[in-house]
């Protein structure tokens, strides 16, 4: 009986999975990746020969058979998530019926889109005295927010907040932070497809005219929003520096100057 793998492709650079998961892929028998959302660029790691189907249209029944299935005929199994295969991937689902049947299972990190998307921008998510919290979260959809969670309550911490999986309702995104006291001039960095190739779309705009901006530069789908009072740092005038690089202040590596 073989193993079944659930690694993190990354957010869609193939160069952005990690070397583990690389590896894994390339000693593979199967693969079952999301084609919705993870980059065809990732297979390259692939062996010839490697079974390789997408998920796109199974429901999770056909995707637990599929990989208890292929297990029952090759040492290494990939279920091949986006970014990483904790954070909306329905991990649990899918783990759940393997274990049931017996089949050894275990989870290979990734790049979440979330820290894609600040890379692509050549933002921080956290900065010293601004925020040091970021919140990952989404808007209520088809899915609902357990109680306390509601974009409001979370809004009113006025820390980053990186919100999946909600590029169709901008609508109640702007409303939930209009609530919770965010100004209408608050920087709003929305990245679409961070890190493909070719396809990346970067947009700055604030909470006023984020959604229609989104909608003028056609971006309706695979986007992260990112809402955080640090966007846009680099070009304050001022900034606190983080204590650790303070050339006054000492720790465990090194001392403070006089
Ligand atoms: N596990 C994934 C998230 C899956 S949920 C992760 O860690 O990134 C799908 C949502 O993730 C999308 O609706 C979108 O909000 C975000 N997303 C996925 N890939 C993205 C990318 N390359 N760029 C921007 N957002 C992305």
């Amino acid at each position: 009986m073989g193993k079944v793998w659930f690694v993190g492709a990354g957010p869609g650079d193939a160069e952005l999975i990690t070397v583990k998961g690389m590896n894994l892929l390339n000693q593979a028998g199967a693969v079952l990746y999301a084609g919705s959302l993870v980059s065809q660029a990732v297979l390259k790691w692939a062996p010839e020969g490697c079974e390789i189907a997408d998920s796109k249209s199974m429901t999770l029944e056909e995707i637990t058979a599929w990989l208890i299935e292929k297990a029952q005929k090759h040492p290494t199994v990939i279920r091949l998530q986006t970014g990483d295969p904790g954070l909306y991937g329905a991990l649990i689902e899918m783990a759940r019926p393997l274990d049931e049947a017996g089949v050894e299972m275990a989870v290979v990190p990734g790049v979440s889109s979330a820290f894609a998307s600040a890379a692509a921008a050549g933002e921080s998510l956290t900065l010293p005295e601004v925020t040091q919290t970021v919140i990952l979260t989404r808007t209520e959809g088809r899915t609902p927010m357990p109680e306390g969670e509601d974009l409001v309550s979370l809004a009113r911490h006025h820390c980053t907040l990186c919100i999946f999986l909600s590029i169709s309702l901008t609508d109640r995104v702007q409303a939930a932070l209009g609530e919770a006291g965010w100004q209408e001039e608050s920087p709003i960095l929305i990245v679409q497809k961070a890190s493909w190739p070719g396809e990346e779309k970067i947009l700055r705009s604030n909470l006023k005219d984020f959604a229609e901006d989104c909608r003028e530069a056609g971006i309706k789908s695979q986007a992260m929003i990112i809402a955080s009072p640090t966007l846009g740092a680099k070009d304050w005038p001022s900034l606190k520096g983080s204590k650790l690089y303070d050339a006054s202040y000492s720790h465990q590596f090194r001392k403070a100057n006089a």
